[in-house]
Parts: C-alpha cells; structure tokens; sequence
C-alpha cells in the first residue's frame, strides 16, 4: 500500500528521527527536504549554492527552488510504488498548494512540542554530516564523535545556532503555522503531542495514523 504524509512540527520537535521510524513502519521513503538541501551544500551543487545563505541563517529557501527539488524526487520509482513521508515540505501555503495539484495527501501529521522544550533540544543536538543520523550531547555515538551507522562525522548543525534557531521559528509561526491549518481546513490534518519516548510517540503516531487511514 502507498501512503501519502507529510509531517510537521517545530525544528527539534523530533521529526527527522520519527520520520525514519515511521518510514521503516509504513515502508514509504522519508523525503527530508532538510537533508536534500545539506547534500546539495556539501556538493556544492547549483541549488546547494543557492540554498546555503538561507540555511545559515534560518530563511527559508524560495518556493520556486523547493518546488523544482521536490517535484523531481516525487517522480522517482519508489514514490509511484510505496508513496511518500514528506519531512519539511510544505512549510508555505504556496508550496501546499503545489504539491497539491501533483498528488492527493492522505494524511498531514503535526507533532507538538512546546517551544521551551525544542530550544533545549537543539543547543543539545549533533547530526552525522554524512547520513543525517541523529544524536544529543547526552546521547552521542558510542566512539567520538563518529557516527555509529556509516563512521561519518557528527558534528552541530550550522544552523543550531541561536540566531538561526530563533529565524527558525519566526518562519515556522509565520509560515507554516497557516500552511498547518491549510491542512485542517482540508480534513487530513492530525495532531500528536511529541513529548515523552521515542517508542511513545511513534506508538502515538502510528494509532492516529493509521485512524485517519481507516477514514
Ligand atoms: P530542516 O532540516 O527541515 O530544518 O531544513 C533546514 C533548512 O533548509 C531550513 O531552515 C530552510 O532554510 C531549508 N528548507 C528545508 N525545507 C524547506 C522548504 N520546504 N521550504 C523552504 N526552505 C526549506
């Protein structure tokens, strides 16, 4: 079966790691647009150069770049067979709208963590520059700072930073707060609370999941 998600919730909020749980579950690919945009600023790619001002400091990257980066991965063969686990696409109401007209979402999913908690989580954050696995000061790799899946670096993100984490969620509240409730005008819009643990709130996720699937 083909699912269809796309998945909010505030940077730090746990998106990237329930995502890959959740793509695992549903055996949909997680389609981070986060991700996609580092691989390209690593390989320094013509939408790499672009992007990376607006990563540093917290903007969000144009829509019509976005556009063209995502309407070319939801082509690709794995997409037509097992659907898709959108994470950090759409953030706009102009990209909703967009990728709207491409395919029909099943269901959007808003993890909710209030702010206080996410802004402890991302000065405590560590990324695996190579995979994108994620860590904590609390919990690092088991060697260094070496990622425990693929031996990459793990490092903190360049836009970890407070003045970049702030940009961050000025843009969440101020953009994709209405792109949020574009979804609950549709009806495909559920809600979770993402505090507790890891296995909680995928539990959490798939019941609501899996509820709004059955219609
Ligand atoms: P993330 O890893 O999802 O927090 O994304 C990191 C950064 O990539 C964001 O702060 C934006 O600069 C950019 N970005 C990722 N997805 C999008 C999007 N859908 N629209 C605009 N910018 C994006």
């Amino acid at each position: 079966m083909a699912v269809r998600l796309v998945f909010f919730g505030r940077q730090g909020a746990g998106k990237g790691t329930q995502s890959n749980r959740l793509s695992a579950h549903y055996g949909a690919p997680h389609i981070s647009t986060g991700d996609m945009l580092r691989v390209a600023v690593a390989n320094a790619t013509p939408i790499g150069l672009e992007a990376k001002s607006y990563m540093d400091s917290g903007q969000l990257v144009p829509d019509e770049v976005m556009l063209g980066v995502v309407e070319e991965r939801l082509a690709a063969p794995d997409v037509a067979e097992h659907g898709f686990l959108l994470d950090g696409f759409p953030r706009t109401v102009v990209q909703a709208d967009a990728l709207g007209r491409f395919v029909a979402i099943d269901v959007a999913i808003d993890l909710q963590v209030p702010e206080d908690v996410v802004l402890e989580r991302i000065s405590s954050r560590r990324v695996c520059q190579n995979c994108g696995r994620i860590y904590s000061t609390e919990a690092p790799p088991a060697s260094g700072w070496t990622c425990d899946t693929c031996g990459g670096e793990v490092v903190q993100r360049a836009d970890d930073t407070p003045d970049a984490v702030a940009e961050r969620l000025a843009a969440y509240a101020n953009e994709t707060q209405p792109t949020i409730d574009w979804y609950a005008s549709a009806g495909v819009l559920v809600s979770v609370d993402g505090l507790g643990s890891l296995e909680e709130v995928t539990e959490r996720l798939i019941v609501a999941i899996d509820a709004r699937l059955a219609g």
